[in-house]
């Protein structure tokens, strides 16, 4: 606190606002004194007096203590007690300044008043106006400088203390002088131990760049000793600090150099700042940037992945155009080529059945004998042309009707007729068949109700090719037999026999224009390998189906569906 009075300034002008307090036993003395300082430029100001000791400190240390700004006091108090006083005062925290009064000036009795904290002395006998009021001004002037570098240091001090960066000062050698709460908590030293200690030992600091670095590690306490040789007077880098328990941490470091009051560097100020939460979120943030770096870098490529893809895509996409429009085209002109083998093949059928009808026709005339009488020879030969006749006749039938079938001049008049009417009409047909093999018939009706929508010729044309196969591939003492099945939108009509049989891997082949199986027959018995492809174009286009099971030697079935309506898109 400042004493009331201190601000009061010491020029000429207000020296009727000083107050001085003359503390003397000797009544004469006291005179002397007023009477010097009302003689000098002094003579304004207020002056009390005190007779003994106790009433002096009363004074001087009672509430109202610092409304002096000297004090006068008799050294040879009673008992020789002015040093008493003396020392007491600032035992009690005095601060007035206070010129001692000697009776005569012994060196000794001096160094004992400076050193109990006597502002100046006077020697009784030169005490004159002009000297008095000399050394009262000095004293006040002092004291005042006093009081005001003590307060600047409180201040300091407070702030020191108060502030969250560490601050230490080392002397020039660089051991440290001091350090503040904040230096003791960052380093893990306290005060009482770091002073005097090296700066290296209460606070490592290397920078930060040090792990990456080959060389000399980049010290804090080497910049410092340069600092405090005034080299280099600020060196701030951001560093890291080993504190005592092995804490690693990053700072920020500032020196700057102490100097004396003469200019003269007496060490450094090191003021230290706790970084590291700082350092850790630009870590956190470095690392966080870094990924999303990668991972807009993994998008871009991705994309241009895509595109690249997009782009085969397309690419592949034209191709498969391309190549559907050259199979389209493909397709146009095989259907072509197969238009014009089938009419070619109707022509050719055509062309060959005018003149074997003719050959027909001469034979019958021949054998008939309308051309005169033949010998049994010329029969047996005859009868030989007519079989061969009839042989290429049923050849060149079947293949003008498969032409005709491959070039759709087939016309189909579907009626709805009932099954059994074409199944019990067949066995009459295949009669001279069935008796030269030897072969066992049954048919054992077919359901009244069971009806077909088809083409009653084209079904009997299927049924026959069915059944003279049977006869053909079937040895004899064998047996064919026909059954019909319903189910709700078709009738199957199964054609079996117990012959040869067929290999599995042939049951499809054999729907093949010209696909015959080399089952040892006599090349008289061979048709044209078109009777099967026939009957399954003719089944399919009334709707319906030819398929075939078999057991090899054991026999064949082949079933022949038809719808039983007329189909919604014919
Ligand atoms: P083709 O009878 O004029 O040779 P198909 O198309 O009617 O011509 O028959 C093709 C082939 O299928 C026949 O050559 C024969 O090998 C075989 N095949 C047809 N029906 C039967 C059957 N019921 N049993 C055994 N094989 C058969």
């Amino acid at each position: 606190m400042t004493p009331a009075g201190t601000d009061k300034p010491i020029g000429r002008s207000i020296e009727s606002s000083l107050r001085i307090l003359v503390v003397d036993d000797d009544a004469v003395d006291r005179l002397t004194v007023r009477r010097a300082l009302a003689k000098s430029a002094l003579a304004a100001a207020t002056i009390e007096e005190a007779a003994d000791g106790p009433s002096a400190l009363a004074a001087l240390t009672g509430s109202d203590a610092g409304r002096f700004d000297v004090v006068l006091l008799d050294y040879e108090l009673p008992g020789d007690t002015g040093l008493d006083v003396l020392e007491e005062m600032k035992e009690r925290g005095s601060t007035v300044p206070v010129v001692m009064l000697t009776g005569q000036s012994n060196p000794v009795t001096v160094a004992a008043l400076m050193k109990a904290g006597a502002a100046d002395f006077l020697t009784k006998d030169l005490v004159s106006p002009e000297r008095l009021e000399s050394v009262i001004r000095v004293a006040i002037r002092v004291a005042r400088a006093e009081r005001a570098t003590r307060e600047t240091s409180e201040r300091l001090a407070t702030t020191l203390e108060s502030i969250a960066d560490a601050v230490i000062t080392v002397n020039v050698h660089g051991n440290v002088t001091y350090m503040n709460p904040a230096a003791e908590a960052l380093t893990g030293w306290p005060l009482s131990e770091a002073v005097g200690q090296p700066f290296e030992s209460v606070a490592f600091v290397v920078s930060a760049e040090w792990s990456d670095r080959e060389e000399q590690p980049d010290l804090l306490h080497q910049h410092i000793a340069k600092v405090t040789r005034g080299l280099e007077l600020n060196v701030r880098a951001d560093m890291t600090l080993v504190s005592r328990e092995g804490r690693q941490l990053y700072v920020d470091a500032i020196a700057r150099q102490l100097r004396d009051a003469g200019g003269s560097g007496i060490g450094a100020v090191v003021a230290l700042r706790d970084i590291t939460e700082r350092k850790r979120s630009e870590t956190a943030l470095a690392s966080a940037h870094a990924q999303l770096k990668d991972q807009a870098e993994q998008l871009e490529q991705q994309v241009d992945e895509a595109a690249a893809l997009t782009e085969e895509l397309e690419q592949s996409n034209d191709q498969l155009l391309r190549a559907n429009e050259e199979a389209e085209a493909a397709r146009k002109e095989a259907e072509e080529a197969n238009k014009a083998k089938s009419q070619f093949l109707a022509n050719m059928s055509h062309e060959l059945r005018t003149p074997l009808n003719a050959i027909g026709g001469y034979a019958d005339l021949l054998i008939a004998e309308v051309r005169g009488p033949i010998s049994d020879q010329q029969r047996a030969d005859i009868t030989r042309i007519q079989r061969n006749q009839h042989h290429l006749l049923s050849l060149i039938n079947d293949i003008l009707n498969f032409a005709k079938l491959e070039a759709g001049h087939v016309r189909l008049t579907p009626t709805t007729v009932a099954m059994d009417l074409i199944l019990s009409g067949l066995e009459e047909l295949i009669a001279p068949q069935l008796s030269q093999k030897e072969l066992r018939y049954t048919y054992n009706g077919c359901g009244e109700t069971y009806t077909v929508y088809a083409d009653l010729e084209r079904v009997q044309q299927i049924l026959l090719n069915l059944l003279s196969n049977a006869a053909k591939f079937t040895p004899p003492g064998g047996e064919i037999s026909i059954e019909c099945e319903a189910s709700t939108d078709r009738i199957d009509v199964l054609v079996r026999d117990t012959g040869v049989g067929i290999p599995p891997d042939k049951l499809e082949q054999i729907f093949e224009p010209f696909v015959q199986l080399d089952r040892g027959q006599s090349a008289s018995s061979m048709g044209t390998g078109l009777g099967l492809a026939i009957s399954r174009d003719l089944a399919r286009a009334m709707g319906g189906d030819l398929e075939a099971k078999s057991e090899l030697d054991a026999g064949s079935t082949f079933v022949l569906s038809l719808p039983t309506k007329q189909p919604a898109a014919r």
